[in-house]
């Protein structure tokens, strides 16, 4: 992953002008100091991965504004994901962060995250293929494969010095670095190219429009155009995904090829 995420990923560009009076994604992004020591005696799992993610996700749902059960955010995502509930033999959970960056990512424990900037400017059908490729990536193991980078390269003090061989918690003080460095991940263009793919079958299964993903690609291309020097933090880690354009065009190309678009 040369892309970002904790999972996350999919981002987008800027939209301070959609939602200017939101708040603004918050993390931690102070550099972990590195000590790889010991970290080849571990043996990551998949149940690692996913424990690491969800301590991430709770630090992050702890500092970031959630959207209540009852407000209208959450309950159109409830909406639009109610049939997908264990998408890629997945037990996902839904939260929505009101928040300007426009971003959405989903991690190795199951958990999806949908930045409110995000979903003022997509439809229903767009906001399931941009996180339908975030699950992708879950499904695919880009995720695991992130969390395990992150954790070496952050190298957790602790783990570092562990004798046992074994994944360690993250402290409550790393923790926010820790959820930093993964939403800073990158994944490669075949894992990119790979979960777009995923978002497509995806679609195509439930019978939605897979010209949804194109669209939803066309609109990051046009916010990545307008954005300026003013992107912000997570912003720029649409930046990192291959070309938007790009995507859109070759999403057409699969869709005419299905015939599933004119
Ligand atoms: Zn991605």
């Amino acid at each position: 992953m040369n892309k970002k995420i904790l999972l996350p990923a999919f981002v987008i560009a800027a939209l301070s002008v959609i939602n200017p009076a939101s708040a603004q994604f918050k993390l931690n992004t102070k550099t972990m100091s590195a000590a790889e020591k010991g970290f080849k005696s571990v043996t990551f799992s998949d149940a690692d991965a996913a424990k690491l993610a969800k301590e991430a996700v709770t630090w992050m749902d702890a500092n970031n504004p959630v959207a209540a059960e009852n407000d209208p955010y959450s309950i159109r995502l409830r909406k639009i994901f109610a049939k997908h509930q264990h998408e890629g033999g997945l037990d996902l959970n839904f939260k929505v962060y009101k928040v300007k960056d426009i971003n959405a990512f989903a991690c190795a424990d199951g958990s999806v995250r949908v930045f409110s900037s995000l979903m003022d400017i997509m439809t229903d059908e767009e906001l399931l293929g941009v996180i339908g490729h975030e699950i992708g990536h879950v499904v695919n193991k880009d995720s695991k494969d992130a969390v395990r980078a992150v954790y070496k390269r952050e190298a957790l003090t602790d783990a570092a010095s562990s004798q046992s061989g074994a994944v360690n918690a993250i402290s409550q003080s790393q923790l926010g670095s820790f959820a930093g460095a993964l939403l800073d991940s990158r994944y490669s263009r075949k894992q990119e190219s790979q979960a777009d793919d995923y978002s497509y079958d995806f679609l195509k299964r439930n019978n939605y429009k897979v010209t949804a993903l194109a669209s939803a690609f066309t609109k990051l291309a046009d916010l990545e155009k307008s954005s300026g020097s003013t992107r912000t933090k997570s912003e720029k880690m649409l930046s990192s995904h291959p070309d938007s354009a790009e995507r859109a065009a070759k999403v057409m190309t699969k869709a005419k090829k299905d015939g599933l678009a004119a």
